[in-house]
């Protein structure tokens, strides 16, 4: 079979539409989302009420990062330094980086083979910890049972706060993800669904932990200004007591956005197809899993994942070895030393080490690999063919 060509970091290119919204910004010259002519409604406050509507949120706040809404959001959300934030075992650096980020200690939670976080260990770790906030990483789109999640959140008085930087345009049981707790925190980096370079955006429906977020992002006394924000009087006594920690998003970011949120739920289906390509051929061969999707899981299929269970570690060196060979370029998160995006919980050396077995023997063998929309359904089968053959020969 002929080796695969194509580039798993080639992105399509940003909508024409969306690139002259943005010449239209710099021809204004006014970048920054405050420097507004009279009535003039600024392209940043435009998309967070593009974005809180998509999410049916009551409000939203764009920021520099996903890593800064996930930070912000902790902050706002009163964790102090010193406290223990519950996050799954199995997510990428930001996400620990964010709650390491605001002086607080992550406790790690198992995940299942099917790469979502363990209810049962979530249960033990709430009541071991202490911990009062819940920062579930929906790692590689994987969506738990968020009824289940979220009743054992409230029995036990957990607030949530979901990291859906993998799960922009996904739903469970209908319900877009970001919607179930305290706060949904999204990126829009290159490599998430939608692409401004960098940006992140934070939704919620309560004004107080909101009107702290748009304070700490750095709004000084212009939070007038947005339209996806709380009333005035929300920000009464917060604006004097939260301190600015600038994260703003641009006009710039927020130009380029705006038009590819009405392409979100088509390229959804994009994905998906290219995920279906892959996830047919590969269900079939003997000695690969492929994590459980439930039928309440609306997913959006951005990479795609497998696990190979038993496969030595030596083994799953070679097979990546081999499929890079083909063209086809897989990330294996069972390796000593994590490389280039990848990320294991063995390598957060700035926290206290911690004993996920589950977690470790689930990582062990699982495969990861990137579905750009650069590439059609064909290249997605002929890619499934290559692993696939590469699995059936051995
Ligand atoms: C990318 C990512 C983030 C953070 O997003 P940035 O915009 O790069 O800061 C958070 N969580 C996960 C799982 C991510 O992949």
């Amino acid at each position: 079979m002929d080796a695969f060509t194509g580039t798993f970091t080639q992105q399509e290119p940003i909508p024409e539409e969306a690139i002259e919204a943005a010449v239209a910004v710099m021809r204004g010259g006014r970048l920054h989302r405050y420097n507004t002519e009279p009535g003039e409604i600024a392209p940043a406050a435009q998309l967070e009420e593009a974005f809180a509507a998509y999410q049916g949120a009551k409000y939203c706040l764009a920021c520099a990062s996903g890593g800064y809404a996930l930070s912000v959001s902790l902050r706002a959300a009163g964790v102090e330094p010193g406290d223990k934030v519950l996050t799954n075992g199995f997510t990428l650096a930001p996400v620990p980086g964010a709650i390491a980020a605001v002086g607080a200690e992550p406790v790690l939670v198992e995940i299942t083979r099917d790469l979502v976080i363990d209810l049962d260990d979530l249960a033990r770790k709430i009541d071991a910890s202490g911990a009062r906030v819940l920062m579930l990483s929906h790692m590689r789109g994987h969506l738990a049972d968020m009824e289940a999640l979220c009743a054992l959140c409230d029995d036990h008085g957990i607030t949530l706060i979901e990291d859906c930087a993998h799960t922009m345009g996904a739903k469970w049981n209908g319900r877009p993800s970001g919607g179930f707790g305290l706060a949904g925190c999204f990126s829009t980096q290159t490599y998430k669904h939608i692409n401004s370079g960098e940006g992140g955006l934070l939704t919620s429906d309560d004004p107080d932990f909101m009107a702290r977020a748009i304070m700490m992002s750095g709004s000084y006394m212009l939070y007038e200004r947005h339209r996806a924000a709380p009333a005035p009087e929300t920000f009464a006594t917060i604006r004097l007591e939260t301190p600015n920690m600038s994260g703003r998003m641009d006009n710039l970011r927020a130009a380029i956005l705006l038009p590819q949120l009405a392409t979100l739920d088509a390229n959804a289906a994009r994905w998906n197809a290219r995920y279906e390509a892959i996830a047919a051929r590969l269900s079939r061969v003997n000695g690969l899993y492929m994590p459980y999707r439930p039928p309440e899981e609306f997913f959006v299929a951005s990479s795609i994942q497998f696990l190979a269970p038993g496969m030595a570690p030596e083994a799953c060196e070679r097979f990546v070895a081999r499929m890079k060979d083909m063209g086809v370029e897989l990330k294996w998160f069972g390796a000593e030393d994590p490389v280039a995006f990848t990320s294991n919980h063995r390598s957060w050396h700035y926290m206290p080490a911690q004993d996920l077995p589950q977690t470790d023997a689930t990582l062990a063998t699982l495969f990861d690999m990137r579905l750009p929309l650069t590439f059609s359904v064909e290249d997605c089968a002929h890619i499934a063919d290559l692993i696939a053959t590469d699995r059936e020969g051995t």
